[in-house]
């Protein structure tokens, strides 16, 4: 077992005298040259006993910001997080680091529980994660009396909130820990930063007088698209065809049902898929969630109950079938994509349908009015984002209250959607809702509605004599697809709503300023999707072609996947999930670079004393493989 803090001194002056023990533990036990934007005021803050709140987006390097505090101060540094199925793998992933750390949860026996308590009160280990349920039962609450406490950081602490969309009532009881330890730090961490969400976290956690950082939220490394959904499946299929061949991504679907049937339509196209979804029994999410993370190459089908705390730094995609409930459950979603800050892509499909079920769910959904206000305004965020000709992530940072310039990164700054004066189409259309309401008393879901403008004598519309309206027929000028989008459009303005259980159209009180023509509709035009750079590039005869995320010459590209089978087997070997033993960038540099000596390959990024310990010699092999003992001896030598 090594100790950060008795090493950090000894070394710091034999290497640098001018860094500090978190610069010193950063290098050594991390391996990482330098701190990422926040990281090192928010860990001088913590280290010298001052609260915090963080907001930095995901992948920003959030866990650096209380670890190393933890490790510099004395004490064990107390970890709340919700997120119990991912407890181990944070736990391997220190010790990998030559670091101490254990948790407490519900999925543990008695005799693992009492190990790890006696080590937390022995002061043995730096490091201890606890699910926030603990905290109600009064014998945890004795046990971290009886230890010593370095500081608490508070994961996901936008759980806290209301306001957000992952609230935990669990949270709420976290406001007691000042109390009850008035001189230990505290720190709280989120992605999710609405001002509005940022402000319930400070209140209800009496964080009003901390230090509050706020990063970026830019992900500039993620390229956003939002499409019409027209064949969801083909477009999902090209997309994973075309651009992600052989990558780790996550598809998100509103519902079980479609899970199972999207997770089984890959499997089908000879893409590793698995489902994930909160009917699955336990045990199946359980070996599903581990084999995302241990294996490289799966796509997981989800429903947003995947994904919280997911680490795994290679995802390259994540895909959405349906239509979020929010902005900041998008982004939260979007963001598990590119961790690694590699080139990664957040798809969106969204169509007419989507708007008229997520309407319908907030009519119906339990709760007071304040409630289905509440999502009413979070759906009306997330269908302005979809709906906009303007840079998506100038829209996104901007729900963060941060302000930005276009991007070049994103669909609507790569091809420029137009807009157009669809004033006309929307008279028509709400006229027809109008006079099938007034002159039959009869609401119609958008498929008639279309029928009877584009004037078809479908059997429902003979049936109801619809052909004698004076609307009939006066719509021709559009086809349907573009009828869909213009009732979409005007869903996502409130300029006409759903009710209902078959989502029939209605007025809204807007739509009368359009009717009388005192209000202008600006429509987006969606501009055929050319052919995307990578997807011009690849082979569709040959989808395992990889396309490389940071361009590698051949042989290093070569060496490259050879240290990719060798990680492979180690983790599997260990049990531990790939990009623990090390990252892909880390592979990558190991590749251009070729070390020949420990001492070389320990400045790369990402490889502490630890792990060059454990694994550099193997390394070192899978690179020069040994050809007699004599050149092991060589290699021994450095
Ligand atoms: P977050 O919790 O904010 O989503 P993580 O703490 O998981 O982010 O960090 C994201 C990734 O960035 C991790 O793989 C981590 O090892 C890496 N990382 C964090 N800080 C640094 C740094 N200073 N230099 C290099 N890589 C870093
Ligand atoms: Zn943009």
């Amino acid at each position: 077992m090594i100790s950060p803090e008795g090493v950090a001194v000894e070394d710091v002056e034999a290497s640098d005298p001018t860094a500090s023990a978190a610069t010193h533990v950063l290098r050594k036990i991390f391996g990482y040259d330098s701190f990422r934007e926040g990281q090192q005021e928010i860990i001088e803050h913590v280290v010298t006993g001052g609260d915090a709140l963080v907001l930095m987006p995901t992948g920003g390097g959030k866990s650096l910001c209380y670890q190393i505090p933890a490790l510099v101060r004395d004490g064990v540094g107390v970890v709340i997080s919700p997120l119990i199925a991912l407890m181990q793998d944070q736990v391997d992933a220190l010790t990998a680091l030559g670091v101490r750390a254990g948790f407490l949860n519900s999925t543990q026996g008695i005799d693992e529980r009492q190990a790890v308590e006696a080590c937390f009160v022995a002061g043995e280990i730096d490091l201890l994660y606890l699910a926030p349920e603990r905290l109600r039962v009064d014998a945890t609450l004795r046990l971290l009396e009886r230890g010593k406490i370095s500081l608490f950081a508070i994961d996901e602490a936008h759980c806290v909130a209301q306001w957000g969309h992952d609230f935990r009532p669990d949270y709420l009881a976290l406001s007691t820990l000042h109390e009850r330890w008035p001189s230990v730090p505290r720190v709280a961490l989120t992605a999710t930063a609405t001002p509005a969400t940022h402000a319930e976290i400070a209140a209800r956690l009496n964080l009003e007088n901390a230090r509050h950082f706020v990063a970026s939220f830019d992900r500039p490394n993620i390229e956003y698209r939002i499409s019409p959904k027209n064949e969801p499946r083909r477009q999902l299929l090209d997309l994973l065809r075309n651009e992600h061949p052989g990558d780790a991504g996550i598809v998100y679907c509103l519902s079980r049902a479609s899970v199972d049937k999207i997770a089984e339509f890959l499997t089908q196209n000879n893409i590793p898929a698995l489902p994930y979804h909160a009917g699955l029994d336990a045990r199946t999410r359980a070996a599903n969630q581990a084999r995302f993370l241990r294996e490289d190459g799966l796509v997981m089908v989800a429903t947003i109950a995947f994904g919280m705390g997911i680490d795994k730094p290679d995802v390259r995609f994540v895909a959405h079938l349906d239509l979020p409930k929010s902005v900041e459950g998008y982004y939260q979603e979007t963001g598990r994509a590119g961790r690694d800050g590699q080139p990664s892509t957040a798809w969106l499909a969204y169509g007419l349908q989507d708007v008229v079920q997520q309407r319908r769910m907030i009519e119906t959904s339990e709760g007071d009015d304040t409630h289905r206000r509440r999502l009413g305004t979070h759906l009306d965020a997330m269908l302005a984002l979809c709906e906009t000709i303007d840079c998506r992530r100038v829209r996104l940072l901007d729900y963060f209250g941060q302000k930005s310039s276009p991007c070049g990164n994103c669909d609507t700054c790569k091809t420029p959607p137009e807009s157009w004066d669809g004033t006309i189409p929307a008279q028509k259309l709400l006229s027809t809702v109008l006079r099938l309401h007034r002159e039959r008393r009869q609401k119609f879901g958008a498929g008639q509605i279309v029928d009877i403008l584009l004037g078809r004598k479908t059997d429902k519309v003979l049936q109801h004599d619809h052909a004698s309206l004076t609307v009939f027929g006066i719509g021709t000028e559009l086809r349907e697809s573009e009828w869909r989008g213009v009732i979409r459009q005007l869903l996502a303005q409130g300029l006409l709503t759903v009710e209902g259980d078959y989502g029939t159209l209605i007025l809204t009180d807007a739509s009368a300023d359009v009717l009388r023509g005192n209000h202008q509709v600006l429509l987006r035009r969606e501009p055929e999707r050319k052919p995307s750079r990578s997807s011009s590039k690849s082979d569709p005869k040959t989808p395992t072609t990889r396309l490389q995320a940071s361009d590698l010459s051949e042989t290093a590209q070569a060496i490259f996947e050879n240290l990719r089978t060798w990680r492979g087997a180690t983790a599997k070997e260990q049990g531990l999930p790939a990009y623990i033993i090390f990252h892909d960038a880390t592979l990558r540099e190991i590749a251009t670079r070729t070390p020949t000596t420990l001492t070389e390959l320990g400045q790369i990024s990402g490889i502490g004393e630890n792990k060059l310990a454990k694994y550099g010699q193997q390394v070192l092999d899978v690179l020069h493989p040994p050809q007699s003992d004599q050149t092991t001896e060589l290699a021994e030598s450095d």
